[in-house]
């Protein structure tokens, strides 16, 4: 899978893409990740991508031509499924979502910043927008990292176990039981009994039983969606 990532501040990745799971999938060949650097693709001398809104006072806004030329010089390389706006009243990211962006091949995540993009560049470049949540950041990279990560856990060879992103929260509409490691006893604080007995079709059906108590108590609208099927 490859992934372009069009922002004003590439350094911000530092971290969330150079650690981890996102770095060995990168190392792996897995994914393909390229950041662009919005300045590069704007025509005018001191490299400005923001101009006023208009409207006044209402802030800075994000112009289409640096966006255009970019995703323009992009789209004539490769075919792209999808050409994602990370936008705080876009589609909610959830792991149905990130599922079914695992799946493509070439997706382009544009970052806004200021007051956000010029509404043109949504109508007309814009295939989908995610929004990480009901709240506002001061720019899209952290949620395009969010993202990013979110998708790239789930591609085949990006986690050693692959059946681990099988049985993480949400998959099957269920957050995950409890975990233990050693030691069996820390303090007093022991690990639940069934555990430690050996039995696998004991400690699965405990398992299911925990994810399914623990849905009904901290997700009960995912469990009302469990109990109809
Ligand atoms: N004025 C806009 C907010 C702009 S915030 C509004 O009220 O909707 C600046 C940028 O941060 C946005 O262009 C978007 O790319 C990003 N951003 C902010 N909150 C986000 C969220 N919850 N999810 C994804 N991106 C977000």
């Amino acid at each position: 899978m490859r992934i372009d990532i069009i922002t004003i501040f590439p350094e911000m990745f530092q971290g969330p893409f150079t650690e981890s799971i996102v770095k060995r999938a990168v190392n792996k060949g897995i994914v393909e990740i390229n950041l662009h650097s919005l300045r590069d693709y704007s025509t005018d001398k001191h490299k400005r991508v923001d101009d006023y809104a208009f409207s006044a006072g209402a802030g800075m806004v994000m112009m289409i031509e640096p966006v255009d030329n970019c995703i323009s010089q992009l789209k004539s390389e490769r075919e792209y499924d999808e050409v994602i706006y990370m936008s705080p009243d876009g589609e909610l990211l959830t792991q149905p979502l990130a599922n079914q962006l695992s799946l493509y091949k070439n997706i382009i995540i544009l970052c806004g910043h200021y007051k956000g993009i010029d509404e043109r560049i949504r109508e007309h470049l814009i295939t989908k927008e995610i929004s990480i949540g009901n709240y506002v950041l001061s720019g899209g990279e952290l949620g395009a990292a969010v993202l990013t990560d979110s998708i790239v856990r789930l591609i085949p060879g990006a986690l050693s176990d692959e059946t681990s992103a099988l049985s993480d929260s949400f998959q099957d509409g269920l957050v995950s039981p409890p975990v233990y490691t050693r030691p069996r006893d820390y303090k007093g604080w022991t690990v639940p009994e069934v555990l430690l007995s050996g039995n696998d079709m004991i400690i699965n059906e405990w398992k299911l039983s925990q994810a399914l108590q623990r849905t009904k108590e901290r997700r009960p609208e995912m469990y009302e969606i469990l109990k109809k099927k």
